[in-house]
Formats: structure tokens, C-alpha cells, sequence
């Protein structure tokens, strides 16, 4: 007859029925992006359910977000109904937790126990690098925290390092002290890091069998996604619970002292162990760096003898053209499988190249682009925009408000959200507009500097009293009638606050030099101790935020280059509209922003990849690491591998960050990329010939709402006959670095494009210098000496 669970097969390929209805101990899927291995893993479930083999309570399914975990449920319930309810659909570290939560007190810990994030971490063991004056021998909080991390995901113990290491060494001796100090305080603190969670359940079911048994007994069917991203606990992990039932009881001693040995539990049904789905592509591992390692998929055989293994090679997500990129790009991987992905659907349109003059010009063309999307019958709710740093998204947040497009990032907070942003921002109302008692109060205590409530109903009720703003109450601290401590904490602010006018808004008549907003700002956030108060602050993400103060430094630098004569006050008008437009959602949803790294396993119909630009990816912190430059080829070809219909690379000729402007390099993917499959919008070689970057960069800022026509880019430039048409399908330049081209005035050189010409100045320095050139027919332009496709003749 039938089978029951007959109607979840339909619409599968032949390998992937297989995979749903494949019953043994093991099962091993491998497949490239896109090709159903989640919704294999899906039906498995639910076939499972269906067939009655299992109980919810029975089954353990595991996903590498809470997202998808999510999905995974309730695309389950849709199969099967209520039946879904009471299966544990999870992360790693979710279902660890619910585990500790029940088996704490086995082992000296109590269920209220508190997880660490890695700031909170990172703050505890800075004390204690500080306390044993480690950095005296080269360990600084961040190296040591990795370090630790990784022996975790290792499951080795400052004990078990300790016997390896060379403790002649003295720096070996501070690190393991470091270490032992360090989990002894967690334990004192009743609290688990992210590394424990999974180390201390593998050590829980390692050191009570009884404990482990009463799990194995329970999850008779244990599925993981993404198992290539599965570092050496989480496999223990798996391998503790996929262990015969009663396999860790010691053995039995008969009459006569000899050992009897048990029967194979494999053949006692009462103790069979749990059947093992795992599914996994070796090319999108992106987490070597957290510990997570490929073998694991590659030696699965190997671990469980006679695993069944499928693979799979249709992908059902993305068009021929997307799928023949993303292959020409990880086959320049060497040590991997070749598999080549295909699929049914057709070329479909080819991908669209675009290089900006800087990052907004880049943000502007992706926020007209999703206009034109949407215009085209794309939901923004199926529009995403990847990035390969977090602090890539702050342009992008820009531009998108003043463009009205709505927007959710995920996975983080929005830049203007963030509340180091909005103290620092009122730090500058405070100086700008002395009569918002708002701002001022926002930041009275910020840094703490124990001013209190009641303080400041004291310093309101004096202003009230004199008929004077809250602002000139702070001068006056000595009247305020509060205690001397307080007098200094409010002199000091006050001092700080008239400083920090001075150099911002000098007297009338006097013009204040175009950085004074970012001197200014950096003034606030030094003298106010703001800054310093992170650094030492054992709150979480101390590190992180810094990282964004220095952003927003570096906005303030460009608004000075594209506003010579701009004041505070016009600062602020210009990034509090970016803060107060917020909240633009409507009922089509919002374009999700992300990482890469965030981005697996998702899918969307139109998917732009950001900052293709050496350096970002890949990453610069990757050049040094053994295999670091493939595993940014892995995280490129994931973020590729996302599109369904629409895929847009872009990246920008210069970019600002962490406070300083750089020259960026189109990124080497993208000459991995066949030529054929993208049409160049603007290609990195017509960005350079146009010059005026300036002029271009402010056009940018200034911009308002979205363009209503194709042509924004450069048309107040270029003359028409060589605008877009003319330079449509031109593949990128060879990445080109004329870094150490000697230049001076009265050099001729020739211009790919411009022809010849006579170079009249050269301004700037290092990466920056730029060519004055009279060319004889193009006439004036100025060219970006390190990347123009210039020689000298
Ligand atoms: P990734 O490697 O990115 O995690 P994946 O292998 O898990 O991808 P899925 O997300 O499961 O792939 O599937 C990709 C897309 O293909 C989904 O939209 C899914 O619904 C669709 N799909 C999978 N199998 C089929 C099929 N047999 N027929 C039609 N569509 C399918
Ligand atoms: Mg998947």
C-alpha cells in the first residue's frame, strides 16, 4: 500500500527521497549550496513523525541559528500538524543549555547558573591578564581569550594543557595561571562561557554514564544541519549521544575473576544506539576560526562504519548563471572534491558588476537598485545586502533612510540605535544646543561620575530658581548646594563641555577649521573619560563599541571633507535625520542586511554582495592564517550562493575606515568570476577615469531621496557619449597598483582611455597622491595615481 508518509516525498529528486527514507544507524548527506539539504532534513523529520518510527520527544534536530531553528519547526508543524510539538529543534548551544539547566547540580553547579558571553569573557580575563601581569609577557586579553577558546573547542583543560606545554617558558606558565584562574572563577561565579556549555555537557555525559544514558535513551534519532561547521566538542557532543545505551558500565566480573565480555550492544535492540543524520558541504565551512573542522565530514565514514551516503547535485535555488560563478570561484580551492552544481531553471539575467567612488556612492546604487526591484515586482522582504564586516553596514544604514528604504539588520544592532552613538551625538547637542536639557541629561552620568537622580532635580531646581538653562547651572556648581565630590564632578563636566564649544564653535567672526567637529567629538569622548570607561568596563561588547565611536569619528572626518565649511550644528542635522527616520517598516517588510557569516543557509531572490575589495574579502586578518584565504573563498561562495534570481557584486574605490580613508582593490574573486556571466554597470576602470572623486563623493551625501532615473552615476561628469553605454560589459581592470609610480609635474603619461597628457601637480601622499593631468584631448582631470590605468611614457 501507500506509504503514510507518501505525499512529503513529492517534488523530490530520486537521491533526496532516498534521504528521507533511508532508515539505519548512520546517514551522511553532502551536497553543494542550494541542492535541499536542509529540506531534506526537514522531510526526515517529519517522514519520521509521519511513519509513527518516532515520538517528538524522540527526535533531537540541530541548526546553526536560532533562525533556522525556527524555520525548521514550524515548516515541520506545516508537514505533520500537531505532532511537532515537544521535538527539540535547536542550536548546539541551546540544547546544551536546556541539558545544564536539568544536570547542574551533578557537578557543582546550580540550574541558575548565568552564561558568559565572549564580553563578558574577554572582561573577566583582561583582570586577570592584569592581575598576573601576563601582558609583561606578550598576552593580551583578546590573543588569550582565543587561545583559551580554541583549547575548549579542543576539550583541553588548563590541566591537560599544562602536561603538554613547555612550562620552562615563562609566558606558558602566565598563560596556563591565566587559564586556571579563569575557570576557577567561572565556577565561583556559578556561570558557563560559550565554549563551556558544549565542553561541560561532553565532560557531563563523559563522567556519568548514568546521566548519559538517560540521554541516549531518549534521542533515538539525532539529525544535524551544517555539519561542516561542527568544531571537536560539538562532534564529541554528537559522539557521546550516538554511543550504545549502557556502553560506558563497567564490565561485568563473573565467579573466578574472569572478565566475561558483553554481547556487541549493536545487536540488543534495548541498547541500540540513536541514528545519525548529518548533512554538510565541505565548501561552505566559514568557521575554521572558531575551531570548526572539515574532517569531521570527511572521516564520518570512518566513525560510523557502514554510514549510508547520498549526495546531491541538482540545486533548486539559483539560475545557471549565479550557479556557474559561484563554481568558477571555489574550484580555485585545491585540496577539495570537485562537484559541480547544475540546475533546470536556466541562465537566467546575468550579475551585475558595480564599482562606486566610495562606499556611499556603492550604498546609493544598491538602495536605487532595490528601488527598481521592488518597482519590478521584488518584495523587500526578499531583497538581502551582505557584508563581510559589521561595520560595513554604517553607510549603507545611511543611505538607505534617506532613500526610504526600510531595512532590519540581522544579527546586530543599527549603527544610529547603538546607545554609544546617541550619548556621543548628545555629547554634541550638549555643545551645540546648550538649552536641550535632553542631551544633557543623557549624559550627566555618562561615563558614571556618581551624579545621581537627586542631584540633578538639583541642578533643575537652581536653573528654575535663577531663570537660567540647565546648561548654566553646570557652572555653577558650587551653588548647587550638593556635596563637594559632586561640585567637582559637575565642574569637570562643565569644564569639558566649554572646551569642547571652544574648538567647535569658536567666537563669531572666527572660522573653526573643517575637522573641528571630529577634534571635538574626540576631545568629548577623551576628556570626559567616556572612551577609557569602555576600555576598562567589564560590560560586554566594551570593545566592539569603541570600534563604532571611532566610526563615527571617521563620518565626522568625511562630512569636514565634503563640508569645509560645516559647523556641529550642521552635523548633527544631517545624522540625527539618518536617526530619526527611522522605523520605516511597512507590510512588505524590510531588506535584511548581514554578514556573510550570517547569511548561510538563508536565501533570497535578489542578493547583493558589498565591498568585493581585497582586504574586506578576503579579509586582510586572513592573509596570515594557514588556509585563511580559502576560507574566504568558502564564506564569498556562500554569500553567492544565497541569490535565487538576481545577484549584484559591487564595491567602491575608496573606503573610510576605522578613521581613515584607503584605496581599495577589486577583490581577486572577482576575476574568478568568468567574464561572460556579468554585466558591468560601472566598472572599477571608468570610476578612475572620471576623477572629481570629491565633487562625486558629495554629490553622493547630498543626494535626497530615491533617483528616478538609471543614469545618477556620474551623469553631472561624464560627457554623455561616454556614460554607461559606452563602458557596459567592460570587465574589470586588471587589479592594478601603481603604488610606487614616480610622478612629477611636467611627466607625460598616457591614459588608457584619456590618451596622452601632461601631468601638472601631484598632490597627497602614499596611497592618496593624486595626478594633476592636462590630457591633449580629454583635458583636466585628476587621477588617483596608485590605481589609474596610467603609464608614464
Ligand atoms: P544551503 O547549502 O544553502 O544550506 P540547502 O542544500 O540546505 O542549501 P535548501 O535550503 O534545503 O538547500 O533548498 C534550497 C531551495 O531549493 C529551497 O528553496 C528549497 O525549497 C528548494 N528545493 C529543494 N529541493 C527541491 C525540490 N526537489 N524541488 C523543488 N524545490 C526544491
Ligand atoms: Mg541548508
Amino acid at each position: 500500500g501507500a506509504r503514510p508518509d507518501e505525499d512529503l516525498l513529492v517534488g523530490l529528486n530520486p537521491p533526496q527521497r532516498e534521504a528521507v527514507i533511508y532508515r539505519g544507524p548512520a546517514l551522511l548527506i553532502i551536497a553543494g549550496a542550494g541542492s535541499g539539504k536542509t529540506s531534506v532534513l526537514t522531510r526526515r523529520v517529519a517522514s519520521l513523525l509521519r511513519t509513527k518510527e518516532a515520538w517528538p520527544s524522540q527526535i533531537l534536530a540541530i541548526t546553526f541559528t536560532n533562525k533556522a531553528a525556527g524555520e525548521m519547526r514550524e515548516r515541520v508543524a506545516q508537514l505533520v500538524g500537531d505532532r511537532a510539538q515537544g521535538m527539540w529543534i535547536s542550536t548546539f548551544h541551546s540544547a546544551c543549555v536546556r541539558i545544564l539547566r536539568r544536570e547542574a547540580e551533578q557537578f557543582g553547579f546550580t540550574k541558575s547558573f548565568t552564561i558568559y558571553d565572549s564580553g563578558d569573557s574577554r572582561a573577566l580575563i583582561k583582570r586577570l591578564v592584569k592581575e598576573h601581569e601576563a601582558d609583561a609577557f606578550g598576552l593580551t586579553p583578546a590573543s588569550t581569550q582565543s587561545r583559551i577558546s580554541k583549547l575548549k573547542n579542543e576539550l583541553s583543560d588548563a590541566e591537560s594543557y599544562a602536561r603538554s606545554a613547555n612550562m620552562n617558558d615563562p609566558a606558558e606558565r602566565k598563560f596556563v595561571d591565566v587559564f586556571t584562574d579563569y575557570q576557577r572563577a567561572l565556577q565561583r561565579a556559578n556561570a558557563f562561557d560559550f565554549d563551556d556549555l558544549i565542553g561541560q555537557t561532553v565532560y557531563l555525559f563523559r563522567a556519568f554514564p548514568q546521566v548519559a544514558d538517560t540521554y541516549r535513551r531518549r534521542f533515538r534519532h539525532i539529525l544535524v544541519d551544517e555539519y561542516q561547521d561542527t568544531n571537536h566538542a560539538q562532534y564529541a557532543l554528537i559522539h557521546e549521544l550516538t554511543r550504545p545505551i549502557g556502553s560506558d558500565a563497567p564490565p561485568i566480573a563473573a565467579g573466578g575473576g574472569m572478565m566475561i565480555f558483553e554481547p556487541d550492544p549493536a545487536d540488543d535492540p534495548d541498547r541500540a544506539p540513536a541514528s545519525l543524520t548529518v548533512v554538510g558541504d565541505s565548501d561552505q565551512s566559514i568557521y575554521a576560526f572558531r575551531g570548526a573542522d572539515i574532517r569531521n565530514i570527511s572521516e564520518f565514514e570512518r566513525d560510523y562504519p557502514g554510514a549510508k551516503v547520498v549526495l546531491l547535485e541538482q540545486n533548486y535555488r539559483s539560475t545557471q548563471n549565479i550557479l556557474s560563478a559561484a563554481n568558477a570561484v571555489i574550484g580555485n580551492n585545491f585540496d577539495r572534491k570537485d562537484k559541480k552544481l547544475w540546475t533546470d531553471v536556466g541562465a537566467g539575467e546575468k550579475i551585475v558588476g558595480f564599482t562606486g567612488y566610495s562606499q556611499h556612492d556603492e550604498a546609493q546604487f544598491v538602495a536605487d537598485e532595490v528601488d527598481t526591484l521592488r518597482r519590478g515586482g521584488i518584495d523587500y522582504s526578499q531583497i538581502a545586502v551582505f557584508y563581510r564586516t559589521n561595520s560595513q553596514s554604517r553607510a549603507l544604514e545611511e543611505i538607505f533612510i534617506r532613500s526610504a528604504v526600510p531595512y532590519k539588520i540581522m544579527g546586530g544592532t543599527k549603527f544610529y540605535e547603538r546607545a554609544e552613538i546617541k550619548d556621543a551625538l548628545a555629547y554634541l547637542v550638549a555643545v551645540s544646543n546648550p538649552a536641550d536639557e535632553m542631551a544633557l541629561r543623557r549624559i550627566i552620568n555618562r561615563p558614571r561620575r556618581g551624579i545621581g537622580d537627586v542631584t540633578v532635580e538639583a541642578i533643575s531646581r537652581y536653573a528654575a530658581n535663577e531663570q537660567i538653562t540647565f546648561r548654566d547651572a553646570l557652572a555653577n556648581a558650587s551653588a548647587l548646594g550638593v556635596g563637594p565630590k559632586m561640585q567637582a564632578a559637575i565642574a569637570h563636566l562643565d569644564a569639558v563641555l566649554a572646551e569642547a564649544t571652544d574648538v567647535m564653535l569658536p567666537a563669531t567672526g572666527e572660522l573653526a577649521p573643517p575637522t573641528a567637529v571630529a577634534d571635538g567629538l574626540q576631545l568629548l569622548l577623551a576628556k570626559t573619560g567616556y572612551t577609557d570607561a569602555l576600555r576598562a568596563s567589564r560590560d560586554a561588547q566594551d570593545e566592539a563599541r569603541v570600534e563604532n565611536l571611532d566610526e563615527l569619528v571617521a563620518v565626522a572626518r568625511e562630512f569636514a571633507r565634503n563640508n569645509p565649511e560645516g559647523t556641529v550644528i550642521d552635523f548633527l542635522a544631517e545624522v540625527q535625520l539618518v536617526s530619526d527616520a527611522d522605523d520605516l517598516e511597512d507590510a512588505s517588510g524590510s531588506v535584511s542586511l548581514m554578514t556573510m557569516h550570517t547569511a548561510k543557509g538563508l536565501e533570497y531572490d535578489a542578493v547583493f554582495v558589498t565591498g568585493v575589495e581585497e582586504d574586506l574579502i578576503p579579509h586582510r586578518i586572513s592573509a596570515g592564517e594557514p588556509g585563511g584565504p580559502q576560507e574566504e573563498r568558502r564564506l564569498f561562495y556562500v554569500g553567492i550562493t544565497r541569490a535565487r534570481k538576481r545577484l549584484y557584486l559591487s564595491l567602491a574605490m575608496t573606503r573610510a575606515q576605522f578613521g581613515e580613508i584607503s584605496v581599495a582593490m577589486p577583490s581577486r574573486f572577482l576575476q574568478e568570476i568568468p567574464t561572460d556571466l556579468i554585466h558591468w554597470r560601472q566598472s572599477p576602470g571608468d570610476v578612475n577615469s572620471r576623477g572629481g572623486m570629491q565633487s562625486r563623493a558629495l554629490n553622493a551625501r547630498r543626494s535626497g531621496g530615491p533617483s528616478s532615473s538609471g543614469t545618477r552615476y556620474g551623469d553631472d561628469l561624464v560627457p554623455k557619449s561616454t556614460s554607461i553605454d559606452r563602458f557596459a560589459n567592460r570587465i574589470p581592470a586588471k587589479v592594478r597598483d601603481n603604488g610606487d609610480l614616480q610622478l612629477a609635474s611636467g611627466d607625460r603619461i598616457k591614459h588608457d582611455d584619456f590618451g596622452e597628457g601632461r601631468v601638472d601637480a601631484v598632490t597627497g601622499e602614499g596611497a592618496k597622491r593624486v595626478a594633476h593631468v592636462r590630457f591633449d584631448t580629454a583635458g583636466p582631470k585628476k587621477l588617483l595615481i596608485k590605481i589609474a590605468p596610467i603609464e608614464k611614457i
